[in-house]
């Protein structure tokens, strides 16, 4: 059994982050106390050494773990350092879920992605095939380390008895998302760009053709549903948090909203010479439903105004 809330100390690897952050916020709107809480960023350690993790544990001492901590990217990024990403994931996981069992932690959920999944696969994608065919090859580096997480948890379980866990976000998008230019994903990347093009007049243009088709997940969203598992979520095999399948949208229809949210009147424009990526990798979330029905999702044209407005608020200060 789980100790009581009360005697919980949780600690949040990459808890800066757009998820990490999303947590935070929907932990302050339920008033919960912060005090048992701790939401790391790279500042507090570098977590792909070692050292600097037991440090953090052993000050921290932290009975349950969510492990968010990982270097990510858009497709771009990706394709041009699979070896960074591959190298610097294993060694942030292993580390974190080391120093949990090896100090006692008794639940870690930690995160993996729909990207990760073999590239030829039938869909819709469920949990039961991560491991069934390579990733696509443009982000092999980060999807192998990933799947490493979960090859750890049940090893961890088969050894230690820990139902250490991971969950299968799709995309993700919201406040405090990553808004650089080239290095992250498409929501953010293009409400950064058709903010530009809008102030300078400019066209704005999409990469790629428009056409993929991509689940999006808003942050808050997530948070709510990462917290659930926490709580709820007994078993070592991991859970997909995705919107339904019928909620699949193409990148053409959010740079839609997007280019709408902002204010962009004129056409946009698809350079089709540059790299779409998967076409689609549409996950069930059968898994997720069978365990929680009613859970309602925020629609994308709420989500997005939310992010855009965000945005433009705290431009100054936004990662970019
Ligand atoms: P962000 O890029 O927003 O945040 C990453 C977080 O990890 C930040 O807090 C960052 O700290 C921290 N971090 C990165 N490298 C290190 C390091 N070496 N040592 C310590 N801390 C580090 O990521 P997201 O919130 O988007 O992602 C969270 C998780 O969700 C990741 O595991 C990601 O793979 C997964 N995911 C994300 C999706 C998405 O669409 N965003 C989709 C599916 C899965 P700092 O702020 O100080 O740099």
């Amino acid at each position: 059994a789980q100790l009581a809330e009360e005697y919980q100390r949780t600690l949040v690897t990459g808890g800066t982050g757009l998820v990490g952050s999303a947590i935070k916020d929907v932990l302050i709107d339920r008033l919960v106390n912060l005090a048992n809480w701790r939401f790391l960023s790279s500042k507090d350690g570098d977590l792909s050494d070692p050292q600097a993790v037991d440090k953090i544990f052993s000050d921290f001492k932290p009975t349950r773990v969510i492990h968010l901590a990982a270097m990510v990217g858009g497709l771009f990024h990706n394709m041009a350092n699979n070896l960074d990403f591959f190298r610097t994931n294993i060694a942030i996981n292993d580390n974190v879920l080391r120093a949990s069992y090896e100090t006692g932690v008794k639940k870690v959920v930690s995160c993996l992605s729909t990207c990760i999944f073999p590239d030829v696969v039938q869909y819709p994608i469920t949990e039961t095939m991560i491991h069934q065919g390579e990733p696509h090859s443009s982000n092999f580096g980060y999807s192998y380390a990933k799947r490493m997480i979960d090859v750890q948890n049940r090893a961890i379980f088969e050894k230690y008895g820990f139902k250490y866990t991971s969950v299968i976000p799709c995309n993700v998008y919201g406040p405090n998302d990553n808004y650089h230019l080239q290095k992250s994903h498409v929501i953010p990347g293009l409400i950064h760009k058709f903010f530009l093009a809008k102030q300078k007049n400019e066209e704005a243009v999409v990469m790629g053709s428009g056409a993929p088709l991509r689940q999006f997940i808003f942050s808050k969203d997530l948070a709510k549903l990462f917290l659930w598992v926490l709580d709820n979520y007994d078993e070592v095999s991991p859970i997909i948090l995705s919107v339904d399948e019928e909620h699949e949208v193409s990148i053409k229809t959010v740079a839609e909203l997007i280019a709408k949210t902002l204010g962009i009147e004129q056409e946009l424009v698809f350079d089709i010479d540059a790299a779409d990526g998967q076409y689609k990798k549409t996950a069930s979330n059968a898994k997720l439903r069978s365990l929680l029905p009613g859970f309602q999702f925020t629609p994308i044209e709420d989500g997005i105004k939310e992010s855009v407005e965000w945005f433009m608020k705290n431009y100054d200060t936004a990662r970019k």
